[in-house]
């Protein structure tokens, strides 16, 4: 579950005007800031350009995201940053949200960024395994067995019958 591919991150030295054009472009609420070795640093929100502009912190065009981050740092507006192994299982993963209640957990391999997970992937995990389970239920109680393709009662079947 999440992302690991084409993953958005930012170095200390990215410019704000970099990270606003990245949130515009790929629509993520979050950019992990790493160094050049791809090691986490920090986490770099949404929200925390909300509250840039909010606290009329201004130049914030010529700012990089080091000073961005010591701003935050001074004004208190840190979300934790929360991380989990590739290996981890999904449980933990979903024990870490629930419990810093953090809108997303870095991914790390040796320390690495490598994905990220994020309530949104949580609600669409959900979303897909919260199947109709009525009709396996149906099935069960009408003794089918096979493995085959379900059809509603009064459906029309492949060959012109319809199913009953
Ligand atoms: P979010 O913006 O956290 O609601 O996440 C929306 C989707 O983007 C989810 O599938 C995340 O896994 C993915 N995502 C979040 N942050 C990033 C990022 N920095 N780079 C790439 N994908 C991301």
């Amino acid at each position: 579950m999440g992302t690991y591919s084409n993953l958005e991150t930012v170095l200390p030295e990215t410019s704000l005007s970099e990270v606003l054009r990245k949130f515009g472009r790929s629509h993520v609420s979050a950019l992990p800031v790493v160094d050049n070795s791809g090691k986490l640093l920090d986490v770099y929100a949404k929200y925390d350009v909300m509250n840039l502009a909010a606290n009329k912190t201004y130049g914030m065009s010529t700012k990089t995201v080091h000073q961005a981050l010591l701003e935050r740092s001074e004004l208190q507006w840190t979300e934790e940053v929360c991380t989990c192994d590739l290996d981890d299982q999904l449980s933990t993963v979903l024990e870490i949200i629930m419990k810093s209640d953090v809108h997303r957990v870095i991914v790390l391999s040796e320390e690495r960024v490598v994905g990220m997970v994020s309530l949104s992937d949580i609600l669409s995990f959900l979303v897909l395994n919260s199947g109709d389970t009525s009709k396996d239920k149906r099935r069960e109680e009408q003794g089918v067995v096979e493995d085959g393709p379900y059809y509603e009662p009064g459906s029309p079947l492949p060959h012109g019958e319809t199913a009953v």
